[in-house]
């Protein structure tokens, strides 16, 4: 088989030469014991770029959203988010098992709400009733294909909340992708929420993390229940390094894996059989609908496995596929051309076979 172009995530890089050397030489200590230098240098830059006053350093993305929600609500309330969102989604309703909090959702335009849709959604003081304590939304949104969140509808929505009491919460897991996008700074996005968590690991290219920032005194309390969900660690600088190498490195090549994106959502649009699901793709995650008439979702990324390029089926019509560091230009005028032949291929009746489970 040929080289593999692999879309699945970007979660599937490797730390680059640079990257590693900074691990390597990484200064440590024991984080517990707040000694640990280099995790220091990630939170405070963290919280330095986000515009808070302290950032937390956890082993992943669901840890922080949960700890978010846990810092702001209490067993028996409610959060508002968006149906398709991450939190609600694939962190198997943490926020249920862990803190007793319940959910509420609210369908959006691919993961975009605007602001009229939550109006009147706070349920009034009535011992029958749940209490509504947080909004949370994500930006850039997954499962809404990598959109933008807009501007103006992100202040609306806070500024609503904020009036109404409820605390406020961004899923920033691909937030430098928004910023890199819009020319938005990461502080002006982060200043109409309470909380902020960003991933490390998914466009930044680090191998592992992701940091929680806001104001000191919930940051203080989200350290308490890191060590209550087994998040403490001890020498993690050597991880942090990778994380702090990426927020000084690769926040501004975003552009290019959007750059790339562009070229795939041009095959697309080129191909007859396969279309965006939006006609526009703001970031590094394109959808590409599969015509029922073609063959499924799974039919068409078995096709792309068969050629060295790997996506993922995420309905029985839809292909994810996501650019990112480890994915240069010229690999991605290659997956586009294989896009495009596989397209061809199925129109034609030629069928993969689909092997092992396919998991929505
Ligand atoms: C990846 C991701 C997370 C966190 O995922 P982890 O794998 O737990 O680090 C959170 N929100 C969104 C939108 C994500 O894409």
């Amino acid at each position: 088989m040929t080289t593999v172009v692999d879309l699945r995530s970007d979660t599937v890089t490797r730390p680059t030469p640079g990257m590693r050397e900074a691990i390597a030489n990484a200064e440590v200590g024991d984080d517990v014991m707040g000694d640990d230098p280099t995790v220091q240098r990630l939170e405070s830059l963290t919280a330095e770029v986000l515009g808070k006053e302290a950032a937390l350093f956890m082993p992943s993305g669901s840890m922080t959203n949960q700890i978010a929600v846990r810092i702001h609500c209490k067993p028996g309330d409610e959060f508002l988010c968006e149906a398709g969102c991450h939190i609600y989604n694939y962190e198997q309703g943490a926020f249920a098992q862990l803190s007793g909090v319940v959910a509420r959702t609210i369908e959006g335009n691919n993961g975009v709400l605007q602001p009229e849709q939550l109006h009147g959604m706070i349920r009034a003081e009535n011992e029958h009733l749940v209490r509504t304590r947080l909004v949370c939304l994500e930006n850039t949104h997954n499962r809404g294909g990598g959109r933008v969140q807009p501007y103006e509808q992100v202040a609306g929505i806070c500024e609503w909340a904020h009036d109404g009491g409820l605390k406020t919460h961004l899923d920033g897991a691909r937030l430098f992708n928004a910023v890199a996008a819009t020319g938005i700074a990461a502080d002006q996005w982060s200043k109409h929420f309470d909380t902020v968590s960003v991933c490390f690991s998914k466009g930044l290219g680090a191998p592992v993390g992701s940091a929680l920032a806001g104001p000191a005194d919930m940051i203080r309390e989200a350290r308490r229940h890191r060590k209550c969900f087994g998040g403490a660690m001890r020498q993690v600088g050597i991880i942090a390094a990778g994380a702090l190498y990426a927020m000084q490195h690769h926040r501004e090549r975003l552009t290019e894996d959007h750059a790339n994106a562009q070229i795939l959502a041009d095959a697309v649009r080129a191909t007859d059989g396969i279309r965006l699901l939006t006609p526009e793709v703001d970031t590094n995650i394109v959808f590409i609908e599969v015509d029922p008439a073609l063959g499924t979702a799974a039919e068409f990324v078995t096709g792309l496995q068969q050629e060295g390029v790997l996506a993922l089926a995420i309905t029985p019509t839809r292909v994810r596929a996501v650019t990112h560091l480890d994915v240069d230009e010229s690999a991605m005028r290659r997956a586009a051309e294989v896009i495009s032949l596989v397209a061809e291929r199925l129109a034609s009746g030629v069928k993969p076979e689909v092997d092992g489970v396919v998991a929505y």
